[in-house]
C-alpha cells in the first residue's frame, strides 16, 4: 500500500504532488506528507488524508517556488498512524529524507545495529530505518548517496518503492524497487515518479516501469537505471494507454457507485474482440501458447485474495463442470506458507485487480520454483503479477479506484469464464453446441447486468429499511455461494455492519443460531439446479422469523410470496449468474455506506492493493 509521488522539473512541485498524492490515496490514507527542496529540505506531515495535510499547510505557500519534492499518503504497517510516524522521514541531520512503500522485515536488528552507533529515532517505523541506514552508509563508506543506497539495499530484506531527495543535490531524486510498485514519467525537462501512472497521465504518457532491484537517477535532467551491482540498464520506454477521465469520478459522488454503473461497459471491454458467437470464435491472445498446459493439466490451482479469490471460487465451479480439471481454491496467504503439492506441469491461476498483491505475487514464485506453470488474470496491464506469470488474460475493465472492487469480480470472472470455455472447447468436453449457446450467453451480460442496474432506486429504498442492521447473513448455493460471500465483504468493508457469507445448506450447521426476527438475510435464490433447495432455506429462515431479501430471476412468484423484498434479475445460465447476481449485492452495500455516513471510496483501515503481506 502507500502513495507514492516524486517530482523534479522546471514546474512548481507542490501541487502536481498534491495533486499525485489524492489520485494515489486509494492505496492508503492513514496520513500524507510532503518534503521540497528549496535551499532547505523541508517535510510537512499530518495523520489523516491529504486535504488534512492541505489545511494544516493553510494559506502559506511560500514553498511553492520549489521545483522538485516528493510525497506520500500512508497506510500504516509498522507504528500508529500519526504525525510522527507519517513519511517523509528524515536522516539524522536532516540532510535526507526518504518515503517508502513496503515493509523492511529486519528493521529491527537494522534498528539496534543503528542505535549503537548513535543514530536517534524519531518514529516506530521500519522506514525510517531506511534512510539512517542508507545515512550511516554514505558517511562511513564516504561515498556517494547513488551508492549508499545500492548498498543499503543489499542489507534490507523485505519490499519497497522508495524515494529519496537530498539537502545537496537540489536536482536529484533517487527511486528503487522491490515488490512494490514504481512508475516514472519522462516529461520535457521534467521527471514524475508514482506508485502507478494516474499522477503521471495528465502530464505525459511515456512512462518507464521500474523493475525489481532496479535504481533509478534521475539527476540534472537524466534518468538512469542501474540495478543493485551497479550495471547499468536500459529503460524501457512505454506508452500509457490511460485516458484522464477513466480515473475522475465523472459527475458520480463516488468511484465506487462510477465503477457499480460502468460494469455493462466494463464487461463488453473485457470482451471484446475476445468473443464471438456467430462465428463460434473465442481468442485470448496471451494464452495462446501456453492452452495447451492448461489442456493438459492434471489439476488446476487457483490462487487469490480478498474479492479476487471469490471470483477464483465462481471459476472452480466453471472449469470443474465444463473442463472437468479438478480444481483447487486457495487463498495466496495460505498457499505460500502451507507447503503445498505443486508438480511439474501443474497450472496455477494467480488472479489480482492491481496485480500487485504481494501474497498473490508470492504464491506465483513458489509455485514457479516447483515448475507450475502460471497463467495471470489482473486488471493493471505492465503489473508485477503480470510480468511474473507465463501468460495471461487481462481484464481490460478500466482503473479501478473505489476501494471495494466492484467492476474488477465481473471482469474477473468473465475472464476466469472464457479462459474455461476456452480450454472446454479445445479439449472437447463440452460440445461445439454448448460453446456456441455460453458464447451467445456472455455476450448477453452486459445487457443483463444494465437491466440489473435499473434496481438501483429500489435497492436504494430497502437500504433504508436495512441501514441499521447489526449483522446480516447472505445465502446461495453452487455458483452462487461465492456471490454471497462477496456479498458480505463488501457490506463489512464499507458500511461496517458484521456480515457473513454462507453456502445456505450449511446455514444449519451453525448460523441458524443467529435468526431471529433483527435478523436480516440476503438469499441468491435464482433459477438454478439448487434453486428448490435454496427455496427449503427460505422457509428455514422464515420459521425463525428472519427477514429476507432475495435475489430472484425475473417473473418468479414462489420466492415473492416468501421474501420481504424481492430483486428480480434477468434469467442467464446458471454459470454466469455470479456476474449479473452479484450487482445488487454491490448497490445494496453501496447505499447501507452511504447512508450510514461511511466513507465509501475509503473505508478505515483498507486500501486499495495489499503490497504487504
Ligand atoms: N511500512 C511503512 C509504514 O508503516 C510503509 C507502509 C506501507 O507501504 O504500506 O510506514
Amino acid at each position: 500500500m502507500c502513495g507514492i509521488v516524486g517530482y523534479v522539473g522546471h514546474r512548481e512541485a507542490y501541487s502536481i504532488i498534491i495533486k499525485g498524492l489524492k489520485r494515489l490515496e486509494y492505496r492508503g490514507y492513514d496520513s500524507a506528507g510532503i518534503a521540497l527542496l528549496n535551499g532547505n529540505l523541508n517535510v510537512y506531515k499530518k495523520k489523516g488524508k491529504v486535504s488534512d495535510l492541505e489545511e494544516f499547510l493553510g494559506e502559506d505557500k511560500h514553498f511553492l517556488n520549489s521545483t522538485i519534492g516528493m510525497g506520500h499518503t500512508r497506510w500504516a504497517t509498522h507504528g500508529e498512524p500519526n504525525d510522527v510516524n507519517a513519511h517523509p522521514h528524515y536522516s539524522s541531520n536532516k540532510d535526507l529524507a526518504i518515503i517508502h512503500n513496503g515493509i523492511i522485515e529486519n528493521y529491527s536488528s537494522l534498528k539496534m545495529d543503528l542505535t549503537l552507533r548513535g543514530h536517534v529515532f524519531l518514529s516506530d517505523t521500519d522506514s525510517e530505518v531506511f534512510i539512517h541506514l542508507i545515512d550511516d552508509i554514505r558517511i562511513n563508506n564516504n561515498c556517494s548517496l547513488e551508492e549508499a543506497v545500492r548498498v543499503a539495499l543489499s542489507q534490507v530484506v523485505g519490499a519497497y518503492a522508495i524515494v529519496i531527495i537530498a539537502k545537496d543535490t537540489p536536482n536529484q531524486l533517487i527511486a528503487a524497487r522491490k515488490g512494490s510498485p514504481l512508475v516514472i514519467g519522462l516529461g520535457k525537462n521534467e521527471f514524475f515518479i508514482a506508485s502507478d501512472a494516474s499522477p503521471i497521465i495528465e502530464y505525459t504518457n511515456e512512462v518507464v516501469y521500474l523493475n525489481d532491484q532496479e535504481v533509478a537517477i534521475i539527476k540534472d535532467n537524466l534518468l538512469t537505471i542501474k540495478n543493485i551491482e551497479d550495471v547499468q540498464m536500459t529503460p524501457y520506454i512505454q506508452k500509457l494507454e490511460l485516458e484522464l477521465e477513466a480515473i475522475e469520478k465523472g459527475g458520480y459522488e463516488h468511484f465506487m457507485l462510477k465503477e457499480i454503473m460502468e460494469q455493462p461497459k466494463s464487461i463488453l471491454d473485457c470482451m471484446r474482440g475476445r468473443v464471438d458467437s456467430v462465428r463460434g470464435h473465442l481468442v485470448l491472445g496471451g494464452l495462446n501458447e501456453y492452452l495447451y498446459k492448461l489442456i493438459n493439466a492434471e489439476r488446476i490451482m487457483i490462487v487469490a485474495c480478498g474479492t479476487s479469490w471469490h471470483a477464483g471460487l465462481v471459476a472452480e465451479y466453471i472449469f470443474e463442470e465444463f473442463t472437468r480439471i479438478p480444481v483447487e481454491v486457495d487463498y495466496a496467504s495460505e498457499f505460500r506458507y502451507r507447503n503445498p503439492v505443486v508438480r511439474e506441469g501443474d497450472v496455477l491461476i494467480a488472479i489480482s485487480q492491481s496485480g500487485e498483491t504481494a501474497d498473490t505475487l508470492a504464491a506465483i514464485e513458489l509455485a514457479k520454483s516447483k515448475g507450475a506453470v502460471i497463467i495471470g488474470v489482473c486488471n493493471v496491464v505492465g503489473s508485477s503479477i503480470a510480468r511474473a506469470s507465463h501468460a495471461g488474460a487481462y481484464l481490460h475493465a478500466g482503473p479501478e479506484i473505489g476501494v471495494a472492487s466492484t467492476k474488477a469480480f465481473t471482469a474477473q470472472v468473465t475472464v476466469l469464464t472464457m479462459i474455461a470455455l476456452q480450454v472446454a472447447h479445445k479439449k472437447g468436453s463440452i460440445s461445439d453446441h454448448l460453446f456456441r449457446i455460453l458464447l451467445a450467453e456472455i455476450e448477453s451480460i452486459p445487457d443483463k447486468v444494465s437491466t440489473v442496474l435499473k434496481l438501483n432506486e429500489k435497492i436504494k429504498y430497502i437500504s433504508s429499511i436495512y441501514k441499521d442492521a447489526k449483522n446480516v447473513l447472505y445465502l446461495g448455493r453452487g455458483y452462487n455461494f461465492p456471490v454471497a460471500l462477496e456479498g458480505a465483504l463488501k457490506l463489512k468493508e464499507i458500511s461496517y455492519i458484521h456480515a457473513e457469507g454462507y453456502p445456505a445448506a450449511e446455514m444449519k450447521h451453525g448460523p441458524i443460531a443467529l435468526i431471529d426476527k433483527e435478523m436480516p438475510v440476503v438469499v441468491i435464490a435464482t433459477k438454478d439446479s439448487s434453486y428448490e433447495k435454496v427455496v427449503s432455506n427460505i422457509q428455514e429462515v422464515r420459521a425463525r422469523k428472519g427477514q429476507v431479501i432475495a435475489i430472484v430471476t425475473e417473473g418468479d412468484t414462489q420466492v415473492a410470496k416468501m421474501a420481504d423484498y424481492t430483486l428480480e434479475v434477468p434469467a442467464t445460465h446458471e454459470a454466469l449468474m455470479p456476474i449479473v447476481a452479484v450487482v445488487p449485492l454491490q448497490l445494496l452495500s453501496y447505499h447501507i455506506s452511504v447512508m450510514r455516513g461511511c466513507n465509501v471510496d475509503q473505508p478505515r483501515n483498507l486500501a486499495k492493493s495489499v503490497t504487504v503481506e
